[in-house]
């Protein structure tokens, strides 16, 4: 198969380029390297199944002719981090709602099937958990940023759905909880990344709020292996599915975790909210999915613990120093 990913270049994305290398498929990635990097991609540009394009999925021509020439797309272009939706709120509407739409209208047009990673973040403020994919959706205000994020996201999904339903396009949404491992940067906003990298250089450990809000972690590994296996099932067309691990954890307990499992001296210090990202800042309180729609269709299980995505975190940040 030959597939198109756009957004190929970021931390998902590579990895999802990786294993379709290794499976034999061919990879034509698109991607703008806007928090994408070339670093995470550079290793399979030897490869002749393997194709890098530097651009962006609001150039209408580009997508179309990338979309022409494959058999499958995988939609992971986006602009996503807590911290970068608060900081460029205008570029991250315009990719998230633009140029998804752009991406799916092209798919239409040569009708390819496409995969749409949306998010957990779809559900907002519900802590009902484990949250099922049809759950209710609990949402603040639309002026502010992560509500408009979460907002995008649905559209983005209601769009691929009507597609399917209305026009019969193949489309098959996922929604993403949190998705750990190597190549992951701090630097949007991602916990762990961030605590890892805090822990090896010694500095504070910024527990936001009072670190009692607790997530569910899932490695990439297991994410990526879950998308390869949903793009080839029948079953899986018209459909949402969740992606993410139930092993839960607060925020301040993994503090805590990465500090032991580094040896760090790093001391933990509590940074609010409205510090941390902007004034009236909402976090979730929890955040668990239910998996057992996506375990049915594909046997999904995690195969790899908190513990392992900690460990795989920073034997990466170490190798990167060295
Ligand atoms: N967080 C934190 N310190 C940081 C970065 C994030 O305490 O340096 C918290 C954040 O407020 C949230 C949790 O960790 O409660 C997970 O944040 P992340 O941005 O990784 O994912 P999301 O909020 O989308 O679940």
């Amino acid at each position: 198969m030959r597939y198109l990913i756009t957004g190929g270049a970021g931390f998902i994305g590579s990895h999802l380029s990786d294993k379709l290398i290794e499976k034999g498929d061919e990879v034509i990635i698109l991607d703008n390297l806007s928090t994408g990097k070339y670093e995470n991609v550079a290793h399979l540009e030897k490869n002749r199944d393997f194709k890098l394009v530097i651009g962006s999925i609001l150039d209408e021509r580009l997508v179309d002719k990338l979309v022409d020439g494959v058999d499958a797309i995988f939609h992971l272009a986006a602009a996503v981090g807590v911290d970068l939706i608060v900081k460029y709120p205008l570029e991250s509407m315009t990719t998230n709602i633009r140029g998804s739409e752009i991406v799916i209208e092209t798919a239409y047009r040569y009708h390819k099937k496409i995969l749409i990673t949306s998010t957990s973040e779809i559900y907002g403020k519900n802590i009902n958990g484990p949250l099922k994919e049809d759950d209710d959706r609990i949402l603040g205000s639309p002026l502010k940023s992560r509500w408009s994020y979460s907002t995008a996201k649905a559209i983005d999904e209601i769009l691929a759905y009507i597609y399917c339903k209305e026009k019969g396009l193949p489309t098959i949404i996922v929604r993403l909880f949190n998705t750990v491992g190597p190549r992951q940067t701090g630097a949007y906003g991602m916990v762990i990344p961030r605590f890892v990298t805090q822990a090896l250089t010694n500095k504070d450990i910024t527990v936001y709020g009072d670190g009692n809000q607790s997530r569910c972690f899932l490695h990439v590994a297991d994410v990526v292996g879950a998308l390869t296996k949903l793009i080839n099932a029948p079953d899986a067309i018209g459909e949402v599915f969740n992606i993410g691990s139930q092993e839960e954890i607060t925020i301040k307990a993994l503090a805590e975790k990465v500090i032991t499992m580094t040896a760090s001296p790093s001391k933990v210090i509590y940074v609010p909210y409205d510090q941390a990202y902007e004034r009236g800042f909402e976090d979730m309180a929890r955040r668990m999915p239910d998996t057992s729609k996506i375990d049915k269709l594909i046997g999904f299980k995690p195969t790899i613990n908190l513990e392992g995505i900690i460990r795989s975190v920073v034997e990466y940040y170490k190798n990167k120093n060295d």
